[in-house]
This record gives structure tokens, sequence and C-alpha cells, in this order.
């Protein structure tokens, strides 16, 4: 796990030692902070925690002759806080069943994996799980959503190509219901290319849930691909327009990914971040530990 996660941040971290060795010892002067400041914000950090870093380190309750260690030190405990608000697993509550979990998220991020992966964890905690192939625009996404179910081996419901996403979806719910269903996940369209059609076909499948429970769905989880970097700052601002996210699950933090913008997204929109993927089977999905995570950043 943790070799895998070290690959994530590596590029992160390694901006972010390289840049801070670069000051090698120098005096905290306003200079010398400018460029720790900086260096933060060109590691994906975000200028919040970039700005208190800068603040803590110029409070001067550290040595004048700072170490890049201590410097370190203080960035680790400053991401760690920043992420620690944001840190929240995805739970199951006991009422209403099933829970509704639509899954959303622009194509290629993730999103059929992520939902197998949440499927096989639900699972692995004895909840009964049940997928609805709401991405309806893809026949690849609807076969690729069957494969994962019978691998994962859950049911799913699902349609034709082109078929009406929120009729599959009211399907999905009552057989869910009628079979005492805990949760189910819904696989939605990832095209942002057309963001109309796509809160159209959002605003109907919300229509339809709510119509069989009033708090349906209970969670909107995003998928994004952190590969993506800045990027996908710019998903969470449409997505959360769009479509009332209420959580994020970030994939691909195996990969060369720019893992700090976790920090960024955490600071700028304080939406929960419910786990991490590492990788392309159904149980690389990992708890999100700040605390882990600052320690590998900084
Ligand atoms: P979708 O189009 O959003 O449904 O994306 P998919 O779930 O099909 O994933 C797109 C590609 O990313 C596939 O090749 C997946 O195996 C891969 N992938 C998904 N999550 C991860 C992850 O956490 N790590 C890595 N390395 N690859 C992933």
């Amino acid at each position: 796990w943790h070799d895998k996660l070290l690959g994530g941040f590596r590029r992160t971290s390694d901006r972010l030692v390289g840049n801070l060795a670069g000051l090698g010892g120098a005096r905290l002067d306003e200079n010398t902070l400018d460029d720790i400041e900086e260096s933060l914000i060109a590691s994906d950090l975000g200028p919040e925690t970039a700005a208190r870093v800068r603040q803590r380190l110029a409070e001067g309750t550290f040595e004048r002759n700072m170490e890049e260690l201590g410097i370190r030190l203080v960035v680790a405990e400053e991401v760690e806080r920043a992420l620690a608000k944001v840190a929240k697993p995805l739970e199951i509550e006991a009422f209403p069943r099933p829970q509704v979990i639509l899954v959303i998220g622009v194509n290629g991020s993730g999103k059929t994996t992520t939902i197998a992966k949440l499927a096989h964890l639900f699972m692995e905690q004895d909840y009964g799980v049940m997928l609805a192939a709401g991405d309806t625009f893809r026949a690849a996404a609807i076969g690729q959503l069957a494969t994962w179910a019978e691998r994962v081996g859950v049911p799913i419901v699902s349609g034709k190509e082109g078929g009406d996403a929120a009729g599959i979806v009211y399907e999905a719910v009552k057989q869910a219901t009628a079979t005492g269903i805990d949760v189910l996940i819904v696989d939605t369209a990832g095209r942002l290319q057309n963001k109309r059609e796509l809160m159209d076909e959002l605003a109907k499948i919300r229509r339809v849930l709510g119509r069989l429970n009033p708090e349906a769905p209970h969670d909107v989880v995003l998928v994004l691909d952190a590969t993506t970097g800045q990027n996908a700052l710019n998903q969470i601002e449409v997505f959360r327009d769009v479509a009332g996210v209420t959580g994020m699950v970030m994939t691909k933090l195996d990969g060369t990914a720019r893992g700090g913008v976790l920090v960024a997204a955490a600071e700028r929109y304080g939406l929960p971040i419910h786990a991490i993927g590492v990788g392309e089977q159904m149980d690389d999905l990992r708890p999100f530990d700040p605390n882990e995570v600052a320690r590998i950043i900084a």
C-alpha cells in the first residue's frame, strides 16, 4: 500500500523537497519565506496551506536558520491539518434501505473501477450491494460494469445503450427494495462536453429517486483522476454546481500523480474525501489517512 502511495505523491514530494533543499540553511528573511511559500504552491499544495506554513515559520518559534527537516515538519503538520478536516469514510446508515450512492465523474476518471471497489468494500462489511448501470451513453460502460459486478459477485440492473438512465435507476431501487439490498451504487454518464444534457439527466435521476425515497440519493460521490492535477480542481467546481457533490474519491494515486492536489482540493472546497484509489484491482481502494499522506508529501 505504502509503496504504491509513495508513487502517487512522489512528484509533489520530490518537488517540495527539491525546492526546500535549494534553500539550504538560508536565513529565514522575507525573501526566503517568499521562496518557501512559492515552492509549496508549485508543489500543488494550495495557497492557504502554503500561507499558513509561511506564517508559522515567520512567527519565529523556530530557529532563524531553519533546517530543511524542520521546515518539512511544519509542512507535514499543516498538510495533515488541512486534510484532517475532510477525511471521512463513506458510511452506510442504518436507515433507510437501500442507501443510494450516485457516482459521478468524467469518462476515464476511474468511475467504473471505483464503483467495483466500493461494492467490494461494502460486501466485505457484510452489506448487500447492487449496481445500477446508469451510464447508458456508452455501450462499453454497461459491459464493463457488468463484468465488474460478476467479478465482485453483486447483482446489477442495466438496460440498453441509449436507454433511459432514470428508468434503470427506478427499476434498480424497486428491485433493491424488494430483495433487501443495503447499498445501491448508481453509475452515471460522465459527459462534461454537454453540461446541459448531463444536468438534465442527473436532475431526472434525482426526481425519480426522490419519488421513491425523499432522502435519496444519500451520497453523490465524485470520482477524480489525481493525475490530471489542477484540472481535477476544475472538475470539482463543475460537478459541484451540476450534481451537488457530497464527497469525493481520488483515483490513480499509485501512478505519477501529483497527489498534492488533494490538499488544494481540501482547502478550497472542503468536500469530504472518502477514500483513494491506488490501483486497478477491486481491493485497491484505501481509506484516506491524512497523517500517512502528510508524511509522504513532506
Ligand atoms: P471510467 O471511464 O471513469 O469508468 O474509468 P475506468 O474505471 O474504466 O478507468 C479508466 C482506467 O483507469 C482503467 O484502465 C482503469 O483500470 C484505470 N484506473 C482506475 N482507477 C485506478 C487507480 O486507482 N489506479 C490506477 N493505476 N489505474 C486506475
